[in-house]
């Protein structure tokens, strides 16, 4: 997607901090932190959202999950907790319209998802 953010940041047109890469996925931080870690890990494939996602792009979105656990693992909040947050659509917030997970840790979140 030619004016995709996120699909920039996977061509490496626009500068982020990349922890994680491999062919089919990558992870970076958040420009906008929310907590000490705020990682966000993105398909490189562009889907708009959750609404996108079809079943040949199962293994696909599997494999993200063990790279978010290897990334908490490195990050070190595996164990003290993390949150891994997905908005999809309008009324959840999303900004970006490419396909992300947000891995936010690193302090005490409280026990509300939304407000
Ligand atoms: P969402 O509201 O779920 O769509 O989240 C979008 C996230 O992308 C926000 O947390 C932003 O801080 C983050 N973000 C926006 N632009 C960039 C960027 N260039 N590099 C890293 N993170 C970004
Ligand atoms: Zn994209």
């Amino acid at each position: 997607m030619d004016n995709c953010l996120f699909c920039k940041i996977v061509r490496k047109e626009i500068p982020s901090t990349i922890v994680y890469e491999d062919e089919e996925i990558v992870a970076f931080k958040d420009i906008n932190p929310i907590a000490p870690v705020h990682i966000l890990v993105i398909p490189k494939k562009h889907f708009d959202s959750i609404k996108d996602i079809k079943e040949e792009d199962i293994s696909l979105i599997g494999r993200i999950h063990l790279v978010i656990n290897k990334i908490a693992k490195e990050q070190g909040v595996a164990e003290s907790g993390y949150r891994v947050v997905t908005n999809s659509g309008r009324d959840s917030g999303q900004e970006v319209m490419h396909l992300h997970f947000h891995i936010i840790g690193g302090k005490v979140l409280g026990n509300k998802i939304c407000q």
